[in-house]
């Protein structure tokens, strides 16, 4: 699924083609670009699919919150992945991705601003942010555990509840889809 394209000039000859989505994708990079950021050879993670062996973690690609940079020694190339794509990685890793996560929380919606003049009518405004927040809030407790944040507002595809921005299922846990669980639970660390 293609959730956003960013195109974009990244030096005089470089044009770069950026398409992120869950399951991580990425057309061009400036390799002249990446070739400045020196790899940390602790960070190392491996995935299921086609590319086995180790990659390492790079930066924030600022696509989707939880989304990380990574680098493909054997392709030189770098692509986006999700927290709950790593199989087996490093002690120093799992430390990396968990505190990565917590700084990455995106922030709650903005409380709106009371223009009532002090009287004490009704303020739709402040339910509907009140209700916003509380989503938030739970979308927020649950990303640490999924690694997972999709802006959208999306809906769930049976019953038609929110789906919490953290939650990677297109259906609400009412509906009887569990939770994928904690991303660390399927990682086997070394
Ligand atoms: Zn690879
Ligand atoms: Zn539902």
């Amino acid at each position: 699924m293609l959730h956003r394209i960013f195109v974009g000039s990244t030096g005089r000859k470089w044009i770069s083609l950026v398409a992120d989505g869950r399951t991580g994708m990425l057309a061009t990079y400036n390799p002249n670009a990446m070739s400045k950021t020196p790899l940390d050879k602790d960070l190392w993670v491996e995935f299921d699919g086609d590319c086995p062996g180790k990659h390492y973690l790079r930066v924030n690609p600022h696509t989707f919150a939880g989304r990380i940079t990574a680098w493909c020694p054997r392709k030189r190339t770098q692509f986006n992945i999700s927290a709950g794509d790593i199989i087996r990685a490093s002690h120093g890793t799992i430390c990396w991705v968990k505190g990565y996560l917590e700084g990455s929380t995106p922030d709650p919606p903005p409380e709106p601003i009371d223009t009532r003049n002090g009287t004490d009518e009704p303020w739709p405004a402040y339910q509907a942010w009140l209700k916003a927040y509380d989503h938030w809030r739970k979308s927020a407790r649950q990303f640490a555990r999924s690694g997972y944040w999709n802006h959208a507002n999306r809906a769930c595809e049976k019953c038609g509840e929110q789906l919490l921005h953290s939650r990677p299922e297109l259906t609400c846990e009412n509906c009887g889809t569990p939770s994928v669980g904690h991303w660390l639970d399927s990682v086997e660390v070394i």
